[in-house]
């Protein structure tokens, strides 16, 4: 074996065909950058399905998982004149054809050979990651690598705020605290709206967001007319957009009666259950209510920075816990289990 590096690798779904091991260095091609990783962020709901044998619906193994990650430019292919060895920097995990019906339109998150760093192509777990230079992004010196890592998510909670037609004034609720909710409300709150609630679970997180200034209802996951009722006495004609960052389909069946006339439900997170839900097709008609998605980002990473840089959306204020790639497995148990934990840091590499 020639030059190596250190990695965490799933050979197959399931943490028992996992492990941290040396595997090969990744050759830079001409038009290819090679950055040294110093911040990888555990996407919680992802790298539980790589660890619990449940496998990423992207996912070809054996595989290198991470998809949010920062560091320093490493190595240049010879066509790259845009980055230099020591650049800091973070990069787009998406690839797509750019070829197809969708890409053509702008809309590659749609392309049918949509992949992803971490899920089909190695990614961020490691001490290096390979990438094209067009998905790689310089960094300000004010950001850190932590926060900067945090890129991918802020693009995807970017993609959900294009797709809510806010206008100016209107009203949001955003249901769920963990780090998407965290950060959706943040983007909200600097958006058009007017006023941004959380509600969420009692916890540091929702206490959290308190302090970021989102005004917070505390929820009782066994009976929902207590939030539903201190929402309406501030908001008596319910809000103009409410965003499910929980993935409970029971969430949103409950919470179609909080929106306004014309009002619109977006489903951001992920549901990890084979779990319905049930829509009032009376209700959704004759208040013309829209029941609206959003997957995944392409082509918001620029923004994403930014936003990051500006401290629009707090990103190391949503670090709970860091740990060194060898302590993976701690980490990502931590971020599964401890309620209080939102953002999980993996440091693949020291600062010299
Ligand atoms: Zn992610
Ligand atoms: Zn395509």
């Amino acid at each position: 074996m020639g030059k190596t590096m250190k990695a965490l690798m799933y050979d197959k779904p399931g943490r028992e065909n996992s492990s941290i091991r040396q595997i090969p260095y990744p050759e830079c091609g001409d038009d290819e950058v090679i950055i040294k990783v110093m911040s990888a962020s555990i996407c919680k709901g992802v790298e539980h399905d790589h660890d619990n044998g449940t496998g990423t619906d992207l996912a070809k193994y054996p595989v290198v998982p991470g998809h949010e990650f920062a560091g320093y430019v490493y190595e240049v292919g010879k066509n790259v004149t845009e980055f230099q060895p020591g650049d800091r920097v973070t990069a787009d995990n998406t690839e797509y054809c750019g070829d197809c019906y969708y890409c053509r339109r702008e809309e590659s998150n749609y392309c049918p050979t949509f992949g992803s760093l971490g899920h089909n192509i190695n990614g961020g777990f490691a001490e290096f990651v390979r990438l094209k230079k067009e998905k790689v992004f310089h960094i300000p010196d004010s950001l850190s690598f932590n926060a900067a890592a945090l890129s991918e998510p802020v693009a995807c909670c970017l993609h959900a705020v294009d797709r809510s037609n806010l206008k100016y004034g209107d009203t949001v609720v955003v249901f769920g605290a963990g780090s998407m909710g965290l950060i959706l409300a943040q983007l909200y709150k600097a958006s058009n709206a007017s006023k941004v609630y959380m509600i969420a679970g009692a916890s540091s997180k929702l206490e959290l967001a308190e302090k970021m200034g989102i005004e917070t209802i505390a929820m009782d996951r066994n009976d929902y007319s207590a939030h539903e009722k201190a929402l309406l006495e501030k908001e008596p004609l319910g809000v103009n957009l409410i965003v499910d960052a929980t993935g409970s389909p029971k969430v949103c069946e409950h919470s179609m009666k909080l929106l306004k006339k014309g009002g619109m439900l977006l489903q951001y997170a992920v549901v990890h259950s084979k779990e319905k839900m049930t829509l009032d097709p009376n209700l959704m008609f004759n208040n013309e209510l829209t029941f609206s998605t959003s997957f995944c980002q392409s082509h918001n990473f620029g923004r994403a920075v930014d936003v990051l840089a500006s401290k629009v959306v707090d990103g190391d204020a949503l670090v709970t816990g860091e740990f060194p790639l060898d302590n993976f497995y701690d980490g990502l148990d931590e971020n599964v289990k401890d309620r209080s934990s939102i953002k999980v840091i993996i440091h693949p590499n020291k600062e010299e």
